[in-house]
C-alpha cells in the first residue's frame, strides 16, 4: 500500500508536492512524507532534500525540498517549494550566499538560517531555529549546496544589499536618517534601515502574530534606534555598530556601517577599507577595538572625517538626478525598462527587484527627490498584485511573463493611472 501511495522516483515529487496542496490527494501526499520520515520506504526519491527544523521549546518539524525547475527558465537558481510536515502545506525557499530563507506556509515574511560551518546545519542564532539535513547523505545536491559557508549572514546578494539601500523603500541610505532595530534593547540584525522606514515596519506589523521582521533575514524586532552622529558621538557609533557585541568591530561591521552613511558603492567602499585596514588595526588582531578607532589621525574614524567629502562627491554615480531622468517609460519603452532594472541581466525580475523597480520609478519627483510615503504605498500594492497574480515569494518573472495582457505590467499602469494606490501623496514624512 505503502508503494501505491509512493510517487515514482524519476521525478515526480514535484506532484507529490504540490498534489498536497489540493484537497484531493491532501492525505495521499502526507502519507508518503510521513512515511519518508519513519523510515518505512527508505528509498526516497532522488530529487529532493530532506531536513528537520527546530526552535528551542518545539518539537522538530520535518522538510521536503524540492527544486522548482518550472520557474528557472533555464537559469541555476537555487529556489523552489518544501514541504512542512508540521503545517500539511507547502512554502517557498530560495538560498542566497550562504543565506537560506524559509517561507513557512502562512506567514507573511521569511525566516533565514545560515550555513555557518557546514553545508548539513544551517541555524539563526537569533531566532534559534535550525535545520538540518538528513537526505541524501553524506552530501547535498548542488541546488542545496551554499555558495560559501561563514560565520557571517552573506547576504550581498539580497536586492536591497548589492548597494546600501534600505530593505523597505530601496532608496539609497545615506538619503535619509539611519536606524538600527532592536529588542529587549538588543540589536536583533547586522541590518540598517532608515529611521521612517523602521517605525512604518513597527507600526504596520503590530497586530501580526510575529510583528515587524527584517526583510532582509527575518528577525522580529520591536525597537527602532536613530544611528548615532559619527563626528560628534563617536563612541555611541562605534557601539552601535558593534553588531555581535564583542567590543571590536570587524570588516563586516565597517563595511556594512559605513555604506549606510555615506554615499559609495560597496565595490569602491570594500576596496578602500581592504587596503587601509592595516593602518587602522596595528595590532593586526583582524578587528578595531574602541581605542584603535579613535587614535587621532591615524584611526579609521578620523579616516573617515577626512574622506567623507571625497565619497560625497561621488554621489552622482550612485542614481541622483541624471539617472532618473534616463530610466526608460514603463508605459512607452517597456522592454527597455524592464532591461533597465534586471542589473543581473538574467532576463527575469524577483519580487524585491520588481518592487525595487516600481517604487524607483515611481516614487521620486520630478527632481528625483525619493518620496517615502509613495514608496510605502507602492510597496504594499506591489505585494499584493504579486500573490494576487499567483506568483510565490520567490518566484522570477520574465518580461513576456511581465508585459502578457492583463499581467503584472497592465495592472500598475492601471493602477498608476487611476492613482489608487500611490497618487494621493500625503507626505506622512514630509520634512
Ligand atoms: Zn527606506
Ligand atoms: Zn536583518
Amino acid at each position: 500500500m505503502l508503494r501505491d501511495d509512493r510517487p515514482s522516483p524519476a521525478g515526480r515529487c514535484c506532484r507529490a508536492i504540490c498534489s498536497v496542496a489540493t484537497s484531493p490527494a491532501r492525505r495521499a501526499g502526507n502519507y508518503v512524507y510521513d512515511a519518508w520520515f519513519h523510515q518505512e520506504i527508505l528509498d526516497a526519491p532522488s530529487n529532493v532534500v530532506m531536513a528537520t527544523a527546530k526552535t528551542p521549546g518545539t518539537t522538530a518539524n520535518n522538510l521536503v525540498f524540492e527544486l522548482d525547475d518550472e520557474l528557472q527558465y533555464g537559469m541555476n537558481l537555487k529556489q523552489g517549494r518544501f514541504f512542512s510536515q508540521k503545517n500539511h502545506a507547502v512554502g517557498s525557499w530560495k538560498m542566497v550566499g550562504n543565506v537560506l530563507y524559509l517561507e513557512f506556509p502562512g506567514a507573511g515574511s521569511p525566516q533565514t538560517v545560515i550555513a555557518k560551518i557546514s553545508s548539513r546545519h544551517w541555524t539563526n542564532p537569533k531566532t534559534g531555529l535550525a535545520v538540518d539535513v538528513i537526505e541524501p547523505s553524506p552530501t547535498n545536491p548542488w541546488w542545496f549546496e551554499p555558495d560559501l559557508v561563514s560565520e557571517d549572514m552573506h547576504s550581498e546578494n539580497a536586492v536591497a544589499c548589492r548597494e546600501f539601500e534600505c530593505p523597505v523603500c530601496y532608496f539609497e541610505l545615506c538619503k535619509f536618517p539611519r536606524a538600527v532595530v532592536k529588542k529587549h534593547s538588543r540589536r536583533t540584525c547586522a541590518h540598517y534601515f532608515h529611521k521612517d522606514c523602521a517605525e512604518y515596519l513597527v507600526r504596520e506589523f503590530k497586530r501580526s502574530k510575529t510583528g515587524a521582521t527584517c526583510p532582509i533575514c527575518g528577525v522580529p524586532f520591536s525597537q527602532v534606534e536613530p544611528m548615532p552622529d559619527l563626528v560628534t558621538e563617536p563612541r555611541e557609533w562605534f557601539s552601535i555598530c558593534d553588531v555581535d557585541y564583542g567590543g571590536e568591530l570587524s570588516e563586516f561591521e565597517v563595511i556594512e556601517s559605513l555604506g549606510s552613511c555615506l554615499p559609495v558603492t560597496r565595490r569602491k567602499l570594500t576596496k578602500q577599507i581592504r587596503s587601509h585596514w592595516h593602518l587602522w588595526d596595528p595590532d593586526g588582531d583582524g578587528s578595531i577595538s574602541m581605542q584603535e578607532f579613535i587614535i587621532p589621525h591615524k584611526g579609521l574614524r578620523d579616516w573617515v572625517l577626512k574622506n567623507v567629502d571625497i565619497m560625497r562627491s561621488l554621489e552622482g554615480s550612485k542614481g541622483g538626478v541624471t539617472s532618473q531622468l534616463s530610466i526608460p517609460a514603463l508605459d512607452k519603452s517597456p522592454m527597455q525598462w524592464f532591461a533597465w532594472w534586471d542589473r543581473d541581466e538574467n532576463g527575469s525580475l524577483d519580487r524585491d527587484e520588481m518592487i525595487r523597480s516600481l517604487i524607483r520609478t515611481f516614487c521620486v519627483d520630478d527632481r528625483g527627490k525619493p518620496s517615502l510615503s509613495s514608496a510605502m504605498d507602492m510597496r504594499e500594492a506591489a505585494f499584493g498584485l504579486w500573490k494576487s497574480s499567483g506568483y510565490t515569494p520567490f518566484a522570477s518573472i520574465t518580461f513576456d511573463e511581465f508585459v502578457k495582457p492583463y499581467g503584472l505590467m497592465d495592472q500598475f499602469i492601471h493602477n498608476q493611472a487611476n492613482c489608487h494606490y500611490f497618487g494621493e501623496d500625503q507626505e506622512l514624512w514630509a520634512r
